[in-house]
């Protein structure tokens, strides 16, 4: 396409120098610019329909566009004052039906002089009268000739943004549809396919003419829907290449580690615990194994729901590591869950003599030193830290496996800079919001997925309650009666967006009211994202000692944090929450053996506006998805407990977009596919991008010399990322 690519907007017929300005304002430079201007929505107006039909459909209550075919019978311009509207009366067959304008009256007065045949399309209304009337409605002038090539009415109608420069430019939609067809006309043929020729074959594509063409003046439903398939493949395919590559050089031109497994200490340390793996972590065990053996450097995602048991399986490969010499780091998100990961760890460790050392900002300075160079000298063999681990001033001796826990938080291009502080170490990702396949296909294509698809067993699922706010006191006495029992409480006040202060101050606000009333017999704890990490972990620590029976908490207690005893998670405002959001806080529950309880609290008018049975999100439209995605949130988070159920709920209601900052998670935006909708193109176009690579790993072939060339040019910020690895 390279060449539209360079030609001008203005030498499109009806765009001229003054309009082309506009256009370029827009967006819009090149031919090929505007070729791809895609519409963003279609009527299908290919039923022509009688005036008769029409008004029995008005009157038994539809209110979708019709089109109807009517001969001009006589044009009126009535003034009211400084206002004009225009009238226009049709005969179709032996009925009549009208047209009014209140607008553009200037310019439509061209049109519809009487004996001219129009197609009219537009959503039809009765008046008083009983006439059937459009207001402003599209329309096509029928010659004979043209009939079949009307662009506004008649059969599947294109509607395109219409931009404020537009507007500028006097450019509406029927003005734009021309245009647009006059690019088509002229300059179809000049397009380059972008696809070879056995890409398009073995996967049933249109050839790039056909599709544009199509994309813009679509001559059948079917033949649409396959038009823009080949643009969400071509898409995904080269997004798919990418990934492919990537992974392609990082197994096949990076020389890894390759460890022994000495099954010694493992079985000691596996003697030392107080449970058995369970056999989904022995699976995935088994795999990290095999990764870790083989001298290609591992780069797997272990992915397991909230107390799934991960923690126990990275620490296996971390022996693994240390008993061959190397040192690991276990990187987590937060300084209080690093810290909460070393204790735990280093406890887990005692029987095997290895060292650990936590290594998170904030700590005294001469400390500091002292662990960058206990790290440097290789004494340190398991280091357990923050992004502190990322900074310049800390050197490994030898880093043989780095682990990631909570990846989300991280991103691609944080992950590799830790990578890269060994000579190709082996990595292994941890992740507790499970990352739907159709992502794990495309941001996270370029690692092996390993899961832990079962909880330890005797885990119980919480019951999850979704309750209005009058029902708070009943809350509160279900909470004493199971304090008595012996349990705890975490009591969540929601995240004010705009400010932390407002936060602090909801929590701070409740907790001196809670601790004087409902809970005054009670022991009651404050946490807050204002605490540095020593105070949240001593009142942790304090909490898990059962000094609190309920905890007051903002949202810091999202992540990570394990107290077996607590049994019961009431998150006010629940709303305000993402889904995975609730999921996460829902895990803090529910780590023991008793019943778990998740109540989530909400204003009782949005309970009574909403009815349960309808909400299904696979049957809602957009706008729907829209009004409802904060109760379908509540709703999914009653009926599900399985954290893939709710993460693909969660990739419906909000698109991969926003689960993953692009910058942030380095995942290129979609214009044409949408990986929820869009599994089978992706799978097809998955498969057929890591065949190419299977067989051309360098992309060197004859006949992939186009896909090398367009990877390049259009690619080219993307490929930064093929390279990191
Ligand atoms: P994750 O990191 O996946 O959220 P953890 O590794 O923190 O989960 O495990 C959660 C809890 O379950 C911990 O207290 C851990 O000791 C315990 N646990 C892990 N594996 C098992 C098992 N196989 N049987 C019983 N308890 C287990
Ligand atoms: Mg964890």
């Amino acid at each position: 396409m390279s060449k539209l690519a360079s030609t001008p907007i203005k030498f499109v017929k009806a765009v001229g120098p003054a309009r082309a300005e506009k256009f370029e304002k827009a967006g819009i430079k090149s031919v090929e610019d505007l070729l791809y201007y895609f519409p963003t929505k279609y009527i299908d107006r290919s039923a022509i329909l009688s005036v008769r039909e029409i008004l029995r459909l008005v009157r038994n209550g539809y209110d979708g566009e019709v089109t109807v075919f009517g001969r001009v019978v006589e044009r009126e311009i009535i003034r009211y004052g400084r206002k004009q509207i225009m009238k226009v009366l049709f005969l179709s067959d032996d009925e009549y039906f009208e047209t009014i304008w209140f607008q553009g009256i200037k310019y439509f007065k061209e049109y519809f002089n009487e004996g001219e045949q129009y197609a009219i399309s537009a959503k039809p209304v009765i008046t008083r009268y009983g006439h059937l009337q459009f207001a402003h409605p599209d329309f096509d002038l029928l010659t004979q000739k043209e009939s079949a090539d009307f662009l506004n009415t008649g059969k599947i109608i294109p509607f395109y943004r219409i931009s404020k420069e537009f507007k500028a430019a006097h450019l509406g939609i029927i003005g734009l549809r021309k245009i647009i067809k006059n690019a088509i006309e002229k300059f179809l043929d000049f397009v380059e396919e972008t696809l070879p020729e056995n890409i398009l074959k073995s996967n049933n594509l249109l050839p790039i003419t056909t599709a544009l063409k199509n994309v813009h003046f679509p001559q059948s439903p079917k033949i649409l829907k396959l038009a823009l398939d080949r643009f969400k493949f071509e898409e995904l395919f080269y997004i798919e290449l990418l990934v492919a590559l990537r992974k392609s050089k990082i197994k096949n031109q990076t020389r890894g580690i390759s460890f022994k497994v000495y099954s010694k200490p493992i079985k000691e340390f596996l003697n030392s615990l107080p449970f058995e793996l369970t056999q989904a972590q022995l699976k995935v065990l088994r795999e990290i194994k095999l990764d870790m053996q083989s001298p290609k450097p591992m780069s797997r995602l272990l992915q397991g729901d909230v107390g799934s048991g991960k923690t126990i399986v990275a620490t296996i490969a971390a022996i693994i590591a240390i008993t061959n010499g190397y040192q690991a780091a276990l990187m987590a998100p937060t300084e209080i869950l690093a810290d909460q990961h070393y204790r735990k760890i280093k406890a887990l460790l005692d029987v095997l003599d290895i060292e650990t050392t936590l290594l998170i900002g904030g700590q005294k300075r001469l400390h500091r030193q002292e662990t960058l160079d206990f790290i440097e000298e290789g004494k340190a063999q398991l280091i357990i830290g923050t992004h502190a681990l990322f900074e310049e001033k800390v050197i490994f001796r030898n880093l043989g496996l780095v682990i990631i826990d909570e990846q989300h938080r991280f991103g691609v291009l944080q992950r590799f800079t830790l990578i890269k502080k060994g000579i190709s170490p082996d990595a292994l990702i941890m992740t507790a919001t499970p990352i739907p396949r159709t992502l794990t296909m495309t941001v996270y294509g370029d690692l092996d997925v390993s899961t832990i698809d079962a909880l330890p067993p005797g885990r119980k699922p919480a019951v999850t309650l979704l309750r209005g706010e009058s029902n708070l006191p009943k809350i509160f006495n279900f909470i004493r009666e199971k304090i008595s029992e012996g349990r705890q409480a975490f009591i969540v006040y929601p995240l004010v967006e705009e400010s932390e202060k407002l936060e602090l101050k909801a929590a701070e606000k409740y907790f001196e009211k809670l601790k004087e009333t409902e809970f005054k017999n009670f022991n009651v704890g404050l946490i807050h994202g204002r605490l540095n990490w020593q105070e949240k972990e001593e009142i942790m620590l304090k909490f898990v000692k059962k000094e609190f029976d309920v905890l007051i908490s903002t949202t810091v207690i999202e992540v990570g944090i394990d107290v077996p005893n607590a049994t019961i998670m009431v998150i006010n405002d629940a709303f305000r929450f993402g889904l995975s959001q609730l999921h996460q806080l829902r895990g803090r529950v529910g780590r023991g053996g008793e019943q778990s309880y998740c109540i989530l609290i909400t204003k009782d008018e949005y309970l009574k506006n909403y009815s349960r049975n309808k909400l299904d999100i696979n049957y809602l439209s957009k706008k729907e998805k829209e009004k409802y995605k904060s109760f379908i949130r509540l709703k999914s988070m009653e009926d599900y407990s399985d954290g893939f159920k709710l993460a693909e709920i969660d990739l419906k209601l909000r698109g991969p977009g926003n689960i993953f900052g692009p910058e942030q998670s380095g995942f290129p935006s979609l214009r044409f596919a949408n990986l929820a909708e869009d599994k089978a193109i992706l799978i097809s176009a998955k498969d057929a991008a890591f065949n190419l690579i299977k067989n051309d790993p360098f992309l060197s072939k004859q006949e992939n010399s186009l896909i090398k060339k367009i990877i390049t040019k259009k690619y080219s910020a993307s490929l930064r990322f093929a390279e990191i690895g």
